[in-house]
C-alpha cells in the first residue's frame, strides 16, 4: 500500500508493522523527503466488508455496507457523528461480537 506524508506528500515508507488485533495493524511510517523528515503511526482498520469472506473468522466482525446503511437509516442526520475512540495507544475499536456459536 502506498502512503504519502501528510505534511509534504512525499511517498512515505512503512518502516515496520504489527497485528493489534485481527482486523487493526498499526504501522510506523517514515517521510522519505529528507528536508522533512517526518516519522508517524498509524492504524489500518478494516471498516467495511465490500464481498463477504469465504472462510470467515468467527472472532472477526466487520460491517457490511448493507448493515452500515441500515445503520445510517435509523439515525437521520447522524453521518459523521458517531462518537468514537479517537485515543492514540489504546485499543482502535476492536470488539469480539457475541459468541456465533461453537463448531460440533
Ligand atoms: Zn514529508
Amino acid at each position: 500500500m502506498r502512503v504519502c506524508c501528510p505534511h509534504c506528500g512525499t511517498t512515505a515508507r512503512i518502516r515496520t508493522s504489527r497485528s493489534v488485533s485481527e482486523i487493526s495493524r498499526e504501522a510506523y511510517i517514515q517521510c522519505q523527503n529528507y528536508q522533512c523528515g517526518h516519522s508517524w503511526k498509524e492504524i489500518q482498520t478494516a471498516s467495511l466488508t465490500i464481498v463477504p469472506s469465504k472462510t470467515p473468522n468467527p472472532r472477526v466482525y466487520i460491517p457490511t455496507s448493507a448493515s452500515t446503511e441500515s445503520a445510517r437509516a435509523r439515525q437521520p442526520g447522524a453521518d459523521e457523528t458517531t462518537p468514537r475512540a479517537a485515543q492514540s495507544g489504546g485499543d482502535p475499536g476492536h470488539r469480539y461480537p457475541s459468541p456465533a456459536g461453537r463448531d460440533g
